[in-house]
């Protein structure tokens, strides 16, 4: 944990907590910052469900699985709200269903989308005080919170509004608080108290919300408008986690290349690849990673920045989607097959050889056998280091939902599975090229029934290593590694001593 006040683990009378996260890095560290805030508050993180006064679930809803994924968890924890236990879901499907959950779980009190974040804290009390009161509450008389924010207040304290209610929910549940209001905030969620999980590499959001509207993708309506955080209050937290002894930070954002510095004082503001270059300058920061870029915003500076500062890793993640420029149009990409191919050349260019990995969607809405081939020569032409490739999937509110979801499931499974056979291809080719050379790791920890340790290289690979009896490096430490073998996925190696 970093700057969070430790509760006392003897304390009965505290109020616990168990937390559990679904989806990408944005929902792990909004989650981190989530369990600080709680903590700041009082409560006290616990393992499982059964030890737990308050469950709450971080929720991602960019796949129809991951969000069928959170229904089946609230269905299988109902059974805990008879021991008065109290539910709240969080993030992505909460701004998404937002009070539809109340129906479809009537268990759950506290439904909160991740632009409500900030408010935490007074929906915690304001759930805490509902509670209370309602003991004395006759079943019928429901009892609902609302923390919209009044119009006028725009970023300013929310206002609760309490309304009488019955039926199914009232027997289920006498609490209904909700943070679902506020997709045109500017402001982010910035806290001082933030969990960490790994006490030597930490994530720092930069940006949040998305303003790209990508044809498929919900995370326009569930985390609202892009904002920036200053590059004051991104260094001040890089400094302060360095001071904490971390060496690495990955800069987060679902766009980071659009980073807008909201600076007061317009001669200090940062573009990224400044932002970028000062956060590696940062004294005890050893690595600096970014996540996610899109190619339409991505900049030559960018690549500049790695060449000249040589604590930014040399690995970067575009998202390339398809490799059909007739299928980048439909998916609301805004760029070309070529005008991607151009920034792939400013990173092959660079002076350090970097390392790039991407996103790709099959199916989706009239891809062809010829778009689809497209896709599959496009990752010969670059040579990625590693493939995320997913299943088209029709999302709630997303202008591609009015297009026919004709490619049956089947068909989309092969066209993955194909990408999948052709990417292990090319990475085992690109893998085996690391055999015989010497690196720099970041051990992560040991496998012991391996007798391996685990470690990452700057290029984002999984290395595991080997290392005499003696040297038994810890985790957070750097390494020479000599690379002596490869897999698709990771390389092996021995430590050099
Ligand atoms: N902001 C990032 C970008 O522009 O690439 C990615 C955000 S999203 C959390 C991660 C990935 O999920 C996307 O790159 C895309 O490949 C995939 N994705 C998003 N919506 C999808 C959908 N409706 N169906 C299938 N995959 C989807
Ligand atoms: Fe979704 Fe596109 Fe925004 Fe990425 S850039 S979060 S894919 S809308």
């Amino acid at each position: 944990m970093s700057g969070v006040p430790q509760s006392n683990p003897q304390d009965a009378a505290q109020k616990t907590f168990y937390l559990e996260t679904f989806g990408c890095q944005m929902n792990v560290h909004d989650s981190e910052k989530v369990v600080g805030t709680l903590v700041q508050e009082g409560y006290r993180q616990v393992e499982t469900v059964e030890q737990a006064d308050l469950v709450l679930y971080n929720t991602c809803s960019i796949r129809d699985k991951a969000e069928q994924k959170v229904f089946n968890r609230l269905s299988d924890y109902k059974k805990y709200k008879k021991q008065g236990k109290t539910f709240g879901v969080l993030g992505c499907v909460a701004q998404q269903e937002g009070e539809k959950i109340f129906e479809r779980a009537p268990h759950v009190s506290l439904v909160c989308g991740s632009a409500s974040y900030r408010k935490l804290p007074e929906m915690l009390r304001q759930l805490e005080e509902a509670e209370l009161r309602n003991i004395s509450l006759e079943p019928s008389a429901i009892r609902s919170i609302d923390s919209h924010p009044s119009k006028t207040a725009k970023g300013g304290a929310p206002s609760f509004r309490e309304t009488r209610d019955s039926g199914l929910a009232a027997r289920e549940s006498l609490v209904r608080i909700t943070g679902l209001d506020d997709r045109e905030t500017d402001a982010c969620f910035e806290t001082e108290f933030t969990a960490r999980t790994n006490p030597h590499r930490g994530y720092i959001t930069i940006i949040e919300g998305c303003d790209k509207f990508c044809a498929y993708c919900v995370v326009p309506y569930t985390r609202g408008k892009e904002r920036s955080r200053t590059s004051a209050s991104v260094l001040a937290e890089a400094r302060q986690m360095a001071d904490l002894g971390y060496t690495e930070i990955q800069l987060l954002g679902q766009n980071v290349n659009s980073y807008k510095d909201s600076e007061g004082n317009s001669s200090l503001r940062k573009t990224f690849a400044e932002l970028l270059a000062a956060v590696g300058e940062v004294p005890g920061i050893r690595r600096v990673r970014f996540m996610t870029s899109h190619p339409r915003d991505f900049g030559r500076d960018i690549v500049e920045a790695i060449d000249a500062v040589p604590t930014l890793c040399d690995h970067v993640h575009l998202p390339v989607q398809s490799g059909s420029t007739r299928m980048l149009d439909a998916m609301q990409r805004l760029y070309t097959r070529d005008q991607y191919l151009e920034r792939i050349a400013w990173m092959k260019a660079a002076k350090r050889e970097i390392s790039i990995t991407t996103d790709v969607i099959v199916g989706f809405p009239g891809e062809t056998e010829a778009d689809f081939a497209e896709t599959l020569d496009l990752l010969d032409e670059v040579g990625y280091d590693a493939v995320f490739a997913f299943k088209y999937s029709p999302r709630p509110n997303t202008p591609s939902l009015k297009l026919e979801d004709a490619i049956p499931d089947e068909e989309k499974s092969r066209r993955l599975d194909v990408l999948m056979a052709r990417q292990r291809e090319i990475q085992s080719v690109r893998y085996k090229k690391y055999i015989g050379t010497r690196c720099e790791v970041m051990v992560e920890g040991k496998n012991e029934a391996r007798a391996q340790y685990i470690s990452r290289t700057t290029h984002n690979k999984t290395l595991n290593f080997t290392a005499p009896p003696t040297a038994n490096p810890k985790a957070g430490t750097y390494a020479p590694i000599l690379v002596t073998g490869s897999f698709p996925n990771s390389l092996l190696g021995e430590l050099v001593v």
